[in-house]
């Protein structure tokens, strides 16, 4: 296989981001310490996990189309990247788990899996063509569609009302530090979930329950759970596996604004 070539962008990004994360640290206020802590733990699990993991991509409940615009855009704001690209991607990683196509292989390192393969150029990315033969149900959408390729400039205006009113604490800890906590939670959940933890289900992959990325990522560590049955709201199944995203979604089940909702997985999917 020939050499892939660096990606300078998402390196410079995700290298920048981090520097402004310690950046911050002189700037610590209370209120921007809340700022990050909600939005690492409660606005992230309601954009990425629910929105974008469980809702667009898995389809593990339905809901209103506004709802489902709602949350995927909180999912945009808090800077998960383009849904649609993410949405595929992520069904590639479910289709050849832990095999050479799979966008990040934890067969190839803890690190690659976590953040390095971003660091290279992939075609998958930005080649239309390719990404959406895996969201055919997505690209008829043409508010998904926008928001595929206006997300970003909408992710940094976020910044505007920080800085209105809260200056550069605001920016600094509501803003890069709220970021960066984000983004790691979410690469832990394919890197540690695919090498620490115990195994309810006997599939190919690597996948494991890690007990600690489940509290962190809100639910999204008993990632064993969720690649034996990914179409299944409930990430957790046993009684230790609290899976706080599933919480909201049962809170929203109970408001009305999710139907259908795959609580259980099939009957002949036996637990170990
Ligand atoms: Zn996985
Ligand atoms: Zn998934």
């Amino acid at each position: 296989m020939a050499p892939r070539s660096l990606n300078y962008t998402n390196i410079f990004w995700i290298v920048l981001a981090h520097v402004l994360a310690v950046v911050a640290i002189p700037f610590f206020s209370w209120n921007g310490l809340l700022l990050c802590v909600v939005g690492v733990f409660l606005v992230a699990p309601l954009g990425v996990n629910v929105g974008y993991h469980r809702l667009l991509t898995h389809k593990s409940f339905t809901s209103p189309i506004w709802f489902r615009d709602t949350l995927v855009t909180i999912g945009s704001l808090i800077g998960a990247g383009a849904p649609l690209v993410w949405a595929a991607e992520h069904r590639v990683h479910h289709r050849y788990s832990d095999e050479p196509m799979d966008p990040h292989n934890s067969r190839l390192g803890f690190w690659y899996s976590h953040v390095f393969h971003l660091f290279f150029n992939s075609s998958f990315q930005t080649d239309e063509a390719q990404w959406s033969k895996y969201v055919p149900d997505l690209m008829t959408d043409r508010y998904l569609v926008w928001l595929n390729k206006n997300w970003l400039w909408m992710a940094v205006l976020t910044l505007v009302p920080f800085y209105y009113f809260g200056g550069w604490s605001y920016v600094l800890w509501g803003g890069f530090v709220r970021l960066v906590c984000t983004w790691n939670i979410m690469w832990l959940v394919n890197s540690a979930s695919h090498k620490w933890g115990y195994r309810n289900f006997a599939t190919s992959d690597n996948t494991k329950n890690c007990w600690w990325v489940g509290i962190l990522a809100a639910g999204e560590g008993w990632h064993n759970n969720h690649h034996a049955y990914q179409n299944c709201a409930a990430h957790g199944q046993r009684w230790w596996e609290f899976d706080f995203s599933f919480q909201l979604i049962r809170l929203f089940e109970f408001l009305g604004l999710a139907t259908n909702v795959r609580k259980t997985m099939p009957a002949n999917t036996e637990i170990k």
